[in-house]
């Protein structure tokens, strides 16, 4: 069973790593970002078949040196670290999606950082800025194993810093990741089953609905259907299925 060392890049309090402030005066640190890539990344490989090492579970910031000696320590087969990338302090144009690999790294190497690439980019179609080479990134020169180093979009974009902390970007980047490392090392990458997917889609207005809007707004005019105060109706597949057919067969 191969192992994935998971680096999250920082700890949450590193110093500059963070957003300029957004027009409704939040301001997303760098962290937030990575720590739930690196979570929804861990989920995926397990449910893939990877064996994962948190290289930095602590609230705390964790040094570098630390994080690679955990992964060379366990002899994980791959590194993952995961940043957001931040162009001067201010907004500005600069976007698109980076990684980093070892420039001395061995072919294998540059393969493990190619594939995580380009999968992670076809995941959230942005700007494709290629695969970087550099000799100074710790983690990836002190690291036994093939190592990349990705940078999911622009903190300093304001378009991108709004996906960055956007849940849904942020598990598309860990499914491209999960499907790069899949990829590199032959492994079938398992989706989510479409089963809990359905299970947690609700329906919350008549609009919204794929069919039987008839059925539901006669309910809801009876009373039947009330929703909650906002007058969202959280309706499941499931059960709009079921008030369909028993319209169908007259029962209401
Ligand atoms: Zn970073």
């Amino acid at each position: 069973m191969y192992c994935i060392a998971i680096d999250d890049g920082h700890g949450m309090e590193t110093a500059g790593k963070r957003t300029p402030t957004f027009p409704d005066g939040s301001v997303m640190r760098e962290n937030e970002y990575n720590v739930a890539v690196a979570q929804f990344l861990e989920e995926m490989l397990r449910r893939c078949g990877f064996r994962v090492l948190m290289v930095a579970p602590e609230k705390e910031d964790t040094s570098l040196s630390i994080r690679v000696k955990r992964a060379n320590d366990a002899k994980a087969d791959a590194y993952v670290s995961i940043h957001a990338n931040a162009a001067g302090n201010g907004w500005n144009q600069a976007n698109g999606i980076e990684s980093w690999v070892y420039s001395k790294s061995d072919a294998k190497g540059k393969a493990f950082a190619g594939a995580v690439h380009r999968a992670l980019v076809a995941a959230i179609g942005r700007k494709d800025r290629g695969v970087k080479e550099s000799d100074m990134l710790y983690v990836l020169k002190q690291t036994n194993m093939p190592a990349v180093l990705v940078e999911g979009g622009f903190m300093t974009n304001l378009e991108e810093a709004n996906l960055l902390r956007n849940t849904k970007y942020r598990k598309l980047c860990a499914e491209g990741i999960c499907k790069g490392i899949c990829a590199f090392f032959d492994v079938k990458y398992i989706p989510e089953s479409e089963e809990e997917e359905e299970q947690v889609k609700r329906y919350q207005k008549i609009e919204d609905l794929p069919y039987g809007k008839d059925v539901i707004q006669k309910l809801v005019e009876e009373g039947v259907l009330s929703g909650d105060k906002s007058g969202n109706l959280n309706l499941s597949e499931d059960m709009l299925r079921v008030f369909v057919i028993l319209a169908r067969k007259a029962v209401i």
